[in-house]
């Protein structure tokens, strides 16, 4: 029944661009040929005649047309004057009888023609748009299967629409149709920073109810076969034109391979540079010897030779203290002493330290009232070396470097300040990142590993602090970071 309802029912065949003349024909010929057959039953009613004569030859025009297009309207509209004139010729009709019978046919057939034309022409139209609709949806839907990435589509309330196979690839499952993210529980075990994720979190639910987009957060999953796999999800609304949210997107990267390599560049930088630290500082312990022996000869090279082999072993240290760090943060291992402290006396320290180091550049320091704050000395002192050298080794053509220290509503900022080449607005933040160079290849290249800021960022923000850079390429670059004053108590 579902099947016949389905098969007549017009609607049901637009887009298919298949039109057919026999079902036109074979109904058409029905019709007359049962209108002839109750002929005599029909002429007795008047209505009825009316009715067989012409709605009902209109009804199937009508519906021909809508449906097998311009050829079945036209067969049904050819079929129901020819029998029009057939009855007219087989009445026998004579006189004015026979001319307005003849008059009403001609006008009639005018009528069905280009009522089945119109509505055959539409029914084409509506056809070759639906064809060039589909033929758009099959061309994405090929490249969404064929792209890389897990690909999720949902409607505006955030039930699944489409998923491409890479999303049972990568997460192991297939979402069930009309998924409500957002409001179905997960499929999946899903932590973003060690911390579950919940149904009401899912990105596509969050996308579509805060209208804002997620870029490239990572989460960690545990499939239901138990591995767990690191995927970079982003997600967005999709707006119309006027701004409404019809749907929304979500991709997702599955980087497990990637955090692999990561881990596994950790574990070797972490072992590396704690095989690194005993070599390192038997080698210092035996310099400080020799140069104690060095003083009793009288050998000016000997000396000169022994003081440019502890100023590297002196660097090597340094390095492998950096790498040390970095694989300290990776792994949540960086630990801080605390203790009340004069950060203008560290500040001062330093740069009078410092200023014997460079003979090019001069360090001026301004500020000298207390700062007291609260944290591991050690660590800041880092920072502050940190900094000031690279003041000094990024203004290769600078002569003088600016430190100041001040107050501003509870916090103390310190600031250094260069003249030398500078860093560029887009590298602001990234300079912060774990191994970022700024590589130029018009500039000379610097010496580094591209450590130092990141550990300074990770110190400052672990002691509730703030980090930054003012600069412009060539007019030198002032680093600043804050610090919260010791509370009076
Ligand atoms: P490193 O100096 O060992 O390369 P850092 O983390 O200290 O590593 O600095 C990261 C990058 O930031 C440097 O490679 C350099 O490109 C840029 N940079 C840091 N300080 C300055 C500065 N004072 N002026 C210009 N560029 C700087």
């Amino acid at each position: 029944m579902k099947k016949l309802f389905h098969y007549l029912n017009p609607i049901a065949h637009l887009g298919e661009r298949k039109y057919s003349i026999v079902l036109p024909l074979a109904v058409m010929l029905f019709f007359c040929l049962s209108s002839e057959l109750f002929a005599y039953q029909i002429a007795k009613d008047p209505m009825i005649v009316g009715m067989y004569a012409i709605l009902i030859p209109i009804a199937f025009i009508i519906y021909f047309a809508f449906r097998e297009g311009i050829k079945g309207g036209t067969i049904a509209t050819i079929i129901t004057i020819l029998y029009y004139f057939y009855i007219i010729y087989t009445r026998h009709y004579q006189g004015n009888q026979l001319n307005s019978a003849i008059e009403t046919t001609i006008i009639l057939a005018f009528v069905y023609f280009s009522m089945s034309s119109i509505i055959g022409w539409l029914k084409q139209t509506i056809d070759t748009l639906i064809e060039r609709e589909s033929d758009e949806r099959q061309r994405l839907e090929a490249i969404i299967q064929q792209l890389p990435v897990g690909i999720l589509l949902t409607d505006k309330e955030a039930r699944l629409l489409h998923q491409n196979k890479q999303i049972e690839q990568i997460l192991g499952i297939k979402f069930p149709s009309k998924f409500h993210f957002g409001k179905d529980e997960p499929l999946l075990k899903g932590s973003l920073d060690g911390k579950q994720v919940k149904a009401s979190e899912a990105p596509l639910g969050y996308v579509i109810t805060k209208g804002r987009a997620i870029v490239n957060r990572e989460y960690a999953f545990q499939r239901n076969d138990n591995a767990v796999k690191y995927l970079q999800v982003s997600a967005s609304p999709i707006r119309n034109r006027h701004g409404k949210i019809i749907a929304a997107a979500q991709i997702i990267t599955d980087i497990t391979h990637q955090k692999e390599l990561e881990k596994q560049k950790d574990d070797f930088l972490s072992m590396a540079s704690h095989e690194l630290k005993t070599p390192i500082t038997s080698m210092k312990m035996f310099i400080d010897l020799q140069t104690r022996q060095l003083q009793t000869i009288k050998s000016e090279k000997a000396r000169y030779y022994n003081e440019r082999i502890k100023d590297q072993a002196n660097r090597l240290k340094e390095l492998t203290n950096d790498l040390l760090d970095v694989s300290r943060i990776q792994t949540g291992k960086l630990r801080f002493t605390k203790e009340d402290f004069d950060l203008t006396e560290i500040v001062t320290d330093t740069v009078e330290g410092l200023s014997g180091t460079t003979k090019k550049h001069k360090l001026f320091l301004k500020g000298k009232t207390k700062t007291i704050i609260s944290g591991d000395r050690y660590r800041i002192y880092q920072v502050i070396v940190n900094l000031i050298t690279n003041a000094i080794k990024y203004s290769p053509n600078g002569n003088k470097v600016n430190v100041a220290i001040k107050k501003i509503n509870n916090y103390a900022i310190v600031s250094v300040q260069d003249f030398g080449i500078g860093i560029k607005k887009d590298q602001h933040h990234k300079i912060f990142d774990r191994l970022y160079q700024v590589t130029d290849p018009n500039e000379k290249t610097y010496p580094g590993l591209g450590l130092g800021l990141y550990i300074s960022k990770e110190i400052i923000e672990r002691h509730h602090g703030k980090i930054w850079v003012e600069s412009e390429p060539g007019k030198g670059a002032t680093f600043l970071f804050k610090l919260p004053l010791k509370k009076k108590s």
